[in-house]
């Protein structure tokens, strides 16, 4: 999908001028489409009680973007120690964040039982005799199993490896009333990258039954229930985009409904990411090589070290040459330094022709972009800016540098003698 109007207007007339000064490649993130993509969320769910989007801090975890989630009034939803500190340092109550792990560790559970705790959504019925200490509110991460179709990405609910199954979940609050927790909440995550609003409402639909079920079942009523993240972005020119006011629409009824039927309603939390910040980020980088030969490969100054999904999902993102709109087109490969041939941002991709020394603006790298980026044969993920509201550039994170890179190898020396 081409990035919003507002964002390439404010960002294309000074693409030189930014990258002479903070030097290729970066990603660049548009607060002000962070901002209003926020506040579209808000008003679809303005008729939910109590709606909450914990934004899920593996999205996009840095600390200048989780500021901005928070003044938007959003928590964060965390998988890893880490992510817990990056949520904590944003100086966020215990209960703006939902730590839904999978495969706990130990040391996890201690991490998230720290500092006043967090809304802890437990993935497993094995696992709450493992909590070193319940807390007073639990939530469960359910699974729904043949009752839901799977999700291009996920896949089936019964493949998956997460959450509790559905003979399993009734007993799982009542181990967990059991060990003491007294109030709860229910969450799912089944889609990802879902563009069919419609799929995300029948997971709010499934939950509600659900809750209405544990009632009969248990005598217990729910607090919240989180819908997830899960929420597509148009990738490709041609998706149609998500339908959110609908989505909001026809979820905030279904709650109506509940109310209307039970005199209580549950509270409705989500947790997006790529939805939140997919779109307003880009990975600017320049053209440093041509090759012609059985293809064309046009080569860039950055790599899958900086984004990941072409190479492990065969994602598409879209691709622009800010300046070159008006040469011809030819089909070329674009291509990063790794001895990995899957190290391509595009493969047979119609692009204007490149010489050497363009800018190319590859789209949609806000979610799951940097930060999935690792550092084999290498390989170093570059710097992050922040395009302001005024258009101001700041740099919210500077490039990594061999000293990182070879940081681990200063280490105390340990050998343990043959036994
Ligand atoms: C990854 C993840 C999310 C965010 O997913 P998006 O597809 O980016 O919206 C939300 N919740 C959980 C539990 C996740 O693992």
């Amino acid at each position: 999908m081409p990035i919003s109007e507002t964002f390439k207007t404010r960002l294309y007339p000074q693409l030189d001028r930014i990258a002479k000064h903070f030097g290729t490649p970066f990603h660049i993130y548009d607060e002000a489409g962070l901002r209003a993509t926020g506040q579209a969320l808000k008003d679809a769910f303005a008729g939910a009680e109590g709606f909450r989007e914990f934004f899920a801090v593996k999205a996009l975890p840095n600390p200048f973007i989780l500021t901005i989630m928070r003044e938007m009034g959003f928590g964060f939803d965390c998988s890893s120690i880490p992510e817990l500190m990056l949520a904590r340092n944003a100086h966020v109550a215990p209960t703006d964040i939902m730590f839904t792990s999978n495969n706990t560790s130990e040391a996890d559970f201690l991490a998230a039982a720290a500092h006043g705790g967090c809304i802890l959504n437990l993935d497993d019925i094995s696992l709450i005799g493992k909590v070193p200490l319940m807390p007073e509110l639990i939530c469960f991460r359910y699974n729904p199993g043949a009752k839901r179709s799977g999700n291009a990405i996920i896949g089936k609910p019964e493949e998956a490896k997460y959450g509790v199954s559905d003979g399993q979940i009734a007993d799982a609050y009542r181990k967990a009333q059991e060990r003491g927790a007294k109030r709860f909440g229910l969450h799912s995550m089944l889609a990802s990258n879902e563009l069919d609003y419609r799929y995300i409402v029948e997971t709010a639909r499934m939950l509600l039954d659900l809750c209405r079920r544990l009632e009969l079942e248990l005598n217990i009523r729910m607090e919240f229930v989180n819908i997830g993240g899960g929420l597509g972005i148009p990738y490709r020119p041609e998706d149609a985009p998500l339908d959110l006011p609908a989505m909001g629409r026809e979820v905030c009824r279904l709650l109506e409904d509940f109310k209307k039927a039970y005199g209580y309603v549950p509270r409705l939390f989500t947790e997006s990411g790529r939805y939140m910040s997919g779109p307003h980020g880009v990975l600017v980088t320049r053209v440093i090589n041509r090759k012609d030969i059985y293809r064309t490969h046009i080569g860039v100054d950055s790599s899958m070290a900086a984004l990941m999904r072409p190479a492990i999902y065969g994602a598409y993102h879209h691709i622009e040459a800010p300046g070159c709109e008006d040469r011809p087109l030819e089909l070329v490969d674009v291509v990063g330094p790794l001895c990995e041939n899957n190290d391509k941002f595009a493969i047979q991709r119609q692009l204007p022709h490149l010489e050497g020394g363009e800018l190319l603006v590859i789209q949609d790298t806000g979610a799951h972009g940097h930060a999935m980026g690792f550092n084999y044969n290498g390989r170093l993920r570059p710097q992050e800016l922040l395009l302001r509201t005024d258009s101001s550039v700041e740099r919210i994170r500077r490039a990594e540098n061999v000293t990182d890179y070879f940081a681990t190898l200063i280490f105390e020396p340990d050998t343990l003698a043959a036994g």
